[in-house]
């Protein structure tokens, strides 16, 4: 039985598993990545893929495929922007590559057999350095016509009040953003711990916005931040005056996989019948 082999190229490091049919992981390793160098990075995946052996390859990588252009854009290692990964990869490699946003590789992860397994509508939140988010519908990533479904990051924070003012300014080049105020860096930066309330009020204004649009089953939490347990009683709590709904059943959970999940849900991309949805 041929195996999925998954890697998530990560800004540090680029981490390569391999699945059986069940989802059991039979080889896992990690190396640093080659920071700036283009095909170091090529070189650095296919060494990955020839030791995890045989096998569908998938990539979760910082960014996205241009449906335009076919190139990376919208990555934050920067190196690969304007890059043709795919084909390059393809020919490296010498067998088909399917490549994703890590967001979305940890939806689909969560979606797959993780903590949302078996709903139908799941939306995943990166909580890390950055902000990022990955929507699944039946089982497949919804990439969208920009192939930027679901970043909802670089949003603006709804509803800002005084202690969200001045608006912060963020690397995209807008103000504002969500990834400001709810990125780990942000977190730290407000105080951490005792700054908590504050971070769970705007985390529930921004979600609420999402419940509206998407009216997911379920949100997974991921990243650094989404290991704080106070997160998944106190902001659903919250989240009800901006809601458009007498009720919620949307849940909010913690990633069964954990890290895992950005290089589980790459091997799992070729679990979807196609590349996209539909
Ligand atoms: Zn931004």
């Amino acid at each position: 039985m041929t195996s999925r082999i998954g890697i998530d190229l990560g800004g540090t490091k680029t981490e390569a598993i391999a699945l059986d049919a069940t989802g059991r992981e039979v080889f896992r390793k990690r190396v640093a990545t080659p920071r700036g160098d283009y095909q170091g990075t090529l070189n650095t995946i296919k060494a990955l893929v020839d030791e995890a052996g045989e096998g569908t390859v998938g990539v979760g990588i910082p960014g996205a495929l241009s449906h335009a252009t076919g190139l990376v854009k919208n990555a934050n290692s920067t190196w690969l922007i304007g890059k043709p990964l795919q084909q390059d990869l393809e020919r490296a490699l010498g067998r088909e590559v399917r490549i994703a946003n890590d967001a979305n590789c940890f939806a689909l992860s969560e979606a797959t057999d993780g903590a949302a397994a078996g709903a139908e509508v799941v939306f995943g939140v990166i909580l890390g350095t950055g902000v990022g988010g990955g929507i699944v519908v039946r089982g497949r990533i919804v990439e969208g016509a920009n192939s930027i479904a679901g970043e909802w990051g670089h949003n603006p924070l709804p509803l800002p009040r005084a202690e969200d003012m001045p608006l912060r300014p963020c690397y995209c080049g807008r103000a504002g953003c969500i990834e400001t105020y709810l990125s780990g860096p942000a977190l730290e930066r407000d105080g951490g711990e005792p700054a908590l309330d504050l971070y769970c009020e705007r985390l529930a204004r921004a979600l609420a916005g999402v419940i509206n649009l998407l009216d997911p089953d379920v949100i997974v939490l991921g990243g650094g931040v989404s290991n704080i347990a106070r997160l998944y009683d106190q902001v659903p709590k919250l989240w009800p005056r901006y809601v458009f709904s007498d009720h919620i059943a949307t849940r909010l959970l913690p990633p069964r996989h954990g890290d895992s999940s950005g290089v589980r849900g790459a091997a799992w991309l070729w679990k979807q019948k196609s590349k996209t949805y539909p």
